[in-house]
């Protein structure tokens, strides 16, 4: 199997600050990681790999060049190949544009390291949070796809996808090539080891850059080829004149929220 698998350095959003003049995120300081999604993405191709040992993992990223850190770290837990795909004609690139952009990508690279079967992808970015990145690049490529993806095994010509639903989770079998986008399963992404952080650390990542993407339509990409259009960001203000019910047992509280809500009209 000839797997890529999408990755995203994304903010720790646990230390998000936002700055109250400008509405921005405060970056500087704020320490950088692999999106967690991604992290499960790759841990499900690691799986086929472990056991279909001919099979090659590769891991894409689109960003600036600290974005190295995570193609690295991806190679040190279980990617063979990384690629970073970084442009200045990328940037403002929504999340239509980005997906273009990638899809351009996966093609450039497919001439090199041949044409991937599966390509994964987090369900959604912890900082930008659309999940629409995955199923927008199968669109691009015209390939099937499952999301909300838990575990992928090869299955004869297929590949069986344990699928999360409202109700519990469905079995999908589907062709290759095709596009899986990963949500929390019940296991834990693997460690690196201390070899494979040793041999990250001194690993080649190609750049692809605008310049090497000669098919690509520029009209599609950057802010003037992206049709989202931020109109206004703000910090949402917090609400105020709220109370506490916190009576002697939780059933009295029960008792006086509701006696509350429905003298309120609310219920
Ligand atoms: P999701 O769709 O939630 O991600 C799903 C999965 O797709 C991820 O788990 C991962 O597997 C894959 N994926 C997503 N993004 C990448 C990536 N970059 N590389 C590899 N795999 C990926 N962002 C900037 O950094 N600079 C800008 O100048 C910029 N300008 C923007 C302008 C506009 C008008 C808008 C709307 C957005 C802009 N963004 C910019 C944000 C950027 O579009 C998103 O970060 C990007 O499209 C990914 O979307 P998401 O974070 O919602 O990913």
């Amino acid at each position: 199997m000839n797997m890529l698998v999408c990755v995203k350095q994304v903010p720790d959003t646990t230390e998000i600050k936002i700055d109250p003049v400008k509405n921005t995120l405060i970056r500087d300081g704020v320490p950088s990681i692999l999106n967690p999604f991604d992290g499960y993405a790759l841990e499900a191709a690691a799986r086929i790999k472990d056991k279909n040992p001919d099979s090659k993992i590769v891991v894409l990223s689109m960003g600036p060049m600290q974005a190295q850190a995570v193609l690295k770290e991806s190679l040190a837990i279980a990617a063979d190949k990384a690629y970073l795909v970084s442009g200045r004609t990328f940037g403002g690139s929504d999340t239509l544009a980005t997906s273009y952009i990638i899809s351009q990508a996966i093609k450039e690279v497919e001439k090199t390291e041949g044409k991937f079967d599966i390509i994964f992808c987090g369900k959604q970015a912890i900082d930008g949070d659309t999940a629409q990145v995955g199923p927008e690049i199968a669109e691009h490529l015209g390939y099937p796809q499952v999301t909300y993806s838990l575990e992928a095994e090869l299955d004869g010509d297929l590949v069986k996808v344990k699928k999360e639903t409202e109700e519990g989770a469905e079995i999908i079998g589907i062709q290759t090539p095709c596009v899986l986008t990963f949500t929390k399963p019940s296991w834990d992404p693997r460690y690196p080891t201390m070899k494979r952080k040793l041999a990250a650390n001194r690993a080649d990542i190609p750049v692809i850059s605008d310049t090497d993407l000669f098919d690509i339509d520029t009209t599609r990409i950057g802010l003037k080829g992206s049709p989202t259009k931020v109109k206004k960001t703000f910090v949402p203000q917090k609400k105020t004149g709220g109370m506490m019910v916190a009576e002697e047992t939780t059933e009295d509280s029960a008792r006086k929220l509701f006696q509350l809500l429905n003298d309120a009209n609310i219920i």
